[in-house]
């Protein structure tokens, strides 16, 4: 699919609200627009995807079919791999060759999960009653059976669109749910491609159903349509929240993977260069609108000044541009909208008195460039240390011991990811198991594999994606009683 023809597509999606443009947030300029897809749309793909899950023309697929058809699609992400990465790109500002890395990875994900298929057993239980309501001794055979959930919909952010479709879409699809997606509203481009692709490798038709359109509209419709038994929600805790009281209304279940204020520990004990050097790309990478991007570093005094020398240096060398321009390590950030905010935590703490390392203005240039921004002297009250900016800017502030360190640490309502940087073994053991998150990365940052469960602690989410655990997130246990 060329991107003329993505482009053309989506203006011709039929829609009753507003106009939605898409922009490249490189140059500001429009690259496509369609029509907000409005409520009645959520319930045609409900019901599209219900009917489906009535038939069991999935679900009731022998596993190994759906491993074969779940494989196919890998396969055809692969050999379409230039023109989503490009879509990708393009709509989020990353840059190309960044893309093209995270393609294969997306793909994989319909890999991972098609083995997964064929191994979804429950557990069989020989029970000897004794006592009980009646009293009586018994024998009892019980077992539990695994079920996919029924229709879920899937409502996802616009800094990784791929990757998030395929994290939900991949073992949702291999648990033999029904589902429909929401993208967001700024990244609907490669979503178009992504269903053409799980079309063409066989999934019926009705089992994976697009809606493009805004968040307040086509979202809440979705998260508190009667008819969706789960929702499975990647975005800002702020909308999480709203998630979860629109499900209230027939409880539906609910996975949240939601934002992040991720801690560095940087220990003097650790190889620096290699520290100061990861740390930096922990959260300038993708322009810092990563969930577990490292916001918050903290280092041991003795070595502070060379920390803050050293990501400041790196943040000076960080090449930005558009996708295409070449050398171009670091994007944009997605909109205007997210420019704005992420310049109005910048402004605001410069007039609290914090100390602007380097970086703290947007670029001089056409795109929404925000130069990355290094911040110290920061008081843990302020807003900006507090919550999630995503955007280019770390705050760094010292520290003296363990205690002080993991305190600073665990001060946020979010817990998503957790770095601890030391040579020292049993501290990092320690560590990881006193810092309040659902990752912990020990010397390393940003490392992900489809195996290893991810999710949030605290105000980060709720239930984790990857592994035996992000399928079971769309399946539900039936136990099963008989008396011998
Ligand atoms: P967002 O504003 O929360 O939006 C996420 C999705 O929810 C979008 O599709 C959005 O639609 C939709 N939405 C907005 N309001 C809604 C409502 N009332 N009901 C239902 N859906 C609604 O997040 P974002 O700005 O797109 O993405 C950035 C956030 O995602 C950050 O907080 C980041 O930390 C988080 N994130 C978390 C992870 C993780 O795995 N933990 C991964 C990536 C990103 P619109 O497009 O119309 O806004
Ligand atoms: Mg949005």
């Amino acid at each position: 699919m060329t991107l003329q023809s993505v482009v053309d597509e989506l203006r011709e999606r039929p829609g009753t609200g507003e106009v939605i443009p898409v922009i490249d947030p490189a140059t500001e300029e429009q690259i496509a627009e369609f029509t907000d897809c409005g409520e009645d749309a959520v319930d045609d793909a409900v019901a599209r995807a219900r009917a489906t899950f009535e038939s069991g023309v999935w679900h009731g697929l022998p596993a190994r079919e759906r491993a074969k058809i779940m494989w196919r699609i890998a396969d055809l992400m692969d050999q379409h791999v230039d023109e989503l990465a490009e879509l990708d790109s393009l709509n989020t500002g990353m840059p190309l060759v960044q893309a093209q890395n995270i393609m294969p990875t997306c793909a994989e994900f319909f890999r991972y999960y098609a083995g997964w298929c064929t191994k979804l057993d429950g557990a069989a239980y020989d029970v000897r009653m004794t006592g009980g309501i009646t009293g009586a001794h018994a024998s009892m055979h019980a077992y539990t059976i695994k079920e996919p959930f029924g229709v879920v919909g899937h409502i996802i952010p616009w800094n990784g669109p791929m990757m998030t479709a395929c994290a939900k879409l991949a073992p949702a699809l291999a648990a033999g749910c029904s589902n429909v997606l929401k993208p967001a509203e700024e990244t609907p481009l490669s979503a178009l491609l992504l269903v053409k692709l799980i079309a063409q490798a066989g999934v019926p038709d009705g089992v994976v159903n697009l809606l493009t359109g805004n968040g307040h509209t086509a979202g809440a419709a979705l998260a508190a349509h009667p008819d969706v038994d789960k929702i499975a929600f990647t975005g800002s805790t702020e909308v999480g929240k709203q998630i979860v009281r629109a499900a209230a209304g027939n409880l539906k279940k609910v996975l949240l993977e939601l934002g992040g204020k991720s801690p560095v520990l940087i220990y003097d004990d650790a190889d620096l260069e290699t520290a100061i050097k990861v740390a930096a790309g922990g959260i300038f990478v993708h322009s810092g609108q990563g969930c577990v991007c490292g916001s918050r570093i903290f280092v041991q005094r003795s070595v502070y000044d060379q920390v803050v020398d050293g990501v400041a240096q790196a943040a000076n060398a960080a090449k930005l541009g558009g996708p295409k321009e070449k050398g171009s390590r670091i994007g944009p950030l997605i909109s205007q909208k997210q420019l704005t905010r992420v310049m109005g935590f910048i402004d605001e703490g410069k007039r609290d008195g914090v100390e602007v390392v380097t970086g703290g203005h947007r670029l001089d240039r056409r795109g929404y460039f925000v130069h990355p921004t290094v911040l110290t002297n920061v008081d843990p009250a302020m807003r900006l240390y507090q919550q999630e900016i995503f955007g280019p800017v770390v705050t760094i502030l010292p520290f003296d011991d363990d205690d002080e360190a993991v305190a600073m640490a665990n001060d946020t309502t979010y817990g998503l990811a957790a770095t601890v940087w030391t040579n020292n073994l049993s501290r990092a053991h320690r560590l990881a198991k006193r810092l309040e998150s659902g990752t912990i990365t020990l010397n390393c940052q940003l490392v992900f594999d489809h195996a290893v469960p991810f999710g949030g602690y605290k105000q980060s989410g709720w239930g984790l994606e990857y592994g035996r655990e992000g399928i079971e997130t769309y399946m539900q246990t039936k136990s099963v009683w008989t008396q011998l």
